[in-house]
């Protein structure tokens, strides 16, 4: 790039991090060569994107984002790029190094990177924030917010990530301005969802969304149980879920969009097939419907997309099979392909009270069991033999949540 004559600075989280001493997870460029110039500059370049063009450059497998300074106009010139609330329509002007700084979201976020000569450059007072671990947004934090929503989302997901605090004139608008995420697009939504669950600090993520009000905004179905717990059940369901879901990530353990959506709209599946098994439906028939239902009602805020929502729909069905240990149904269930999720499933249902610990355990021990003893495990027992095909399994009353199936 500088051998063309083009300035270019790396930028965003990849300096932030760098200079935080962790691990970056990816690196932006920022240019003042345009998108066109950039891919004249190199071969292995593909300009993507509509309403901003962006160069991406390929090295082999890496993909680096190479994107032309650009400023945020506020005059008002074009009055048509704001929606009623304020929401940015468009952000599509280029502009200089300094520009394109303040249009960044947090000052720590807005510190360029020199190639040349390995110098910071900081427009923003990034530098001082870094040290004092302080997320500040530039400008006026409640027009910030407006103009793009997310951002709040985004303040939570740094300062649980970083170890940050929030400065406080940029934490204030916060409980005020949640709403504002029923705007957002659910296909973005479910971008963000994704980073704030799964950067290996869920919980706590989730600790600071609940206390900023935003995490009814994103999951008003599940929020309403968290508010209503009954003895102490669905919060640590929630929270036992996301906890597994950082150890999993610290252990480099794969983690599942699917998985963490099954953890999150556990309880209002659960409540939705209760009432309706007490409608008469059957175990199987309640949980596929009550999975439908909240899955659709919970895509018009995020979307999930198929790939995801499926594997969910199965998790949640296959809980009701673990019940079922005599005969051929558990070597079955054994080689379904996502019984290894399902199975995790029970064990954080068993470990947070709702499900009996005693049949997550027969289930650990049936799957690693010799081929003898899995025989041995699943025999009907004497004198249940008789009745067994008529009547349904019942489970023992447990402490709590006794109309589980
Ligand atoms: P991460 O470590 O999660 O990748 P990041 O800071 O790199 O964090 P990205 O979403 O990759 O976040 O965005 C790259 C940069 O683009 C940010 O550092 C910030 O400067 C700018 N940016 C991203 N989203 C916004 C936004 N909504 N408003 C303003 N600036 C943004
Ligand atoms: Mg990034």
């Amino acid at each position: 790039m500088k051998n063309a004559g083009y300035q270019a600075y790396l930028v965003g989280g990849g300096v932030r991090d760098l200079l935080l001493g962790r691990e970056p997870k990816d690196f932006d460029i920022a240019t003042d060569a345009h998108p066109e110039q950039v891919k004249k500059v190199f071969s292995n370049c593909r300009l993507i994107g509509r309403r901003f063009r962006l160069a991406h450059v390929h090295f082999g497998r890496e993909i680096i984002e190479v994107a032309t300074f650009r400023a945020n106009v506020t005059n008002g010139e074009d009055l048509d790029r704001e929606s009623e609330n304020g929401m940015l329509l468009r952000d599509n002007v280029y502009g200089t190094i300094e520009e394109d700084a303040l249009r960044r979201d947090f000052s720590v976020n807005a510190l360029y990177y020199n190639i040349e000569d390995f110098s910071v450059v900081d427009y923003t007072n990034g530098l001082p924030d870094l040290r004092d671990g302080v997320l500040r947004l530039l400008g006026d934090p409640a027009t910030r917010y407006r103009e793009d929503p997310v951002r709040m989302l985004r303040a939570v997901r740094f300062a649980a990530k970083l170890g940050f605090i929030i400065n406080p004139q940029c934490e204030k608008p916060i409980f005020e301005l949640g709403e504002l995420l029923d705007d957002v697009p659910a296909a973005r939504l479910f971008e963000e969802v994704l980073k704030l669950f799964m950067g290996g600090v869920a919980l706590n993520t989730f600790e600071k969304l609940r206390h900023y009000d935003l995490f009814e905004r994103l999951f008003p179905e599940t929020d309403e149980y968290l508010t209503h717990e009954e003895g102490n059940f669905p919060v640590t369901f929630v929270n036992r879920g996301l906890e597994n879901t950082d150890n999993r990530i610290a252990e480099g353990k794969p983690v599942t969009p699917a998985f963490l959506f099954a953890v999150l709209l556990w309880e209002p599946v659960r409540q939705l097939s209760n009432r309706l098994i007490a409608q008469g439906q059957s175990p199987l028939q309640a949980m596929q419907q009550a999975g439908s239902e909240i899955i659709f009602c919970q895509s018009k805020r995020i979307s999930i997309p198929k790939r995801f929502s499926l594997p969910m729909r199965e998790i949640w069905s296959l809980q009701h099979r673990f019940n079922h240990r005599n005969g051929k149904r558990p070597h079955r269930l054994l080689s379904y392909p996502r019984f290894r999720a399902a199975y995790d499933f029970l064990v954080l249902r068993a470990e947070s009270g709702e499900a009996d610990q005693e049949l997550a355990d027969w289930w650990t021990e049936f799957q690693t069991a010799s081929e003898e003893d899995q025989n041995r495990m699943s025999k009907p027992k004497q004198g249940s033999s008789a009745t067994k095909r008529k009547r349904r399994r019942r489970r023992k009353p447990k402490p709590r949540n006794q109309e589980a199936e």
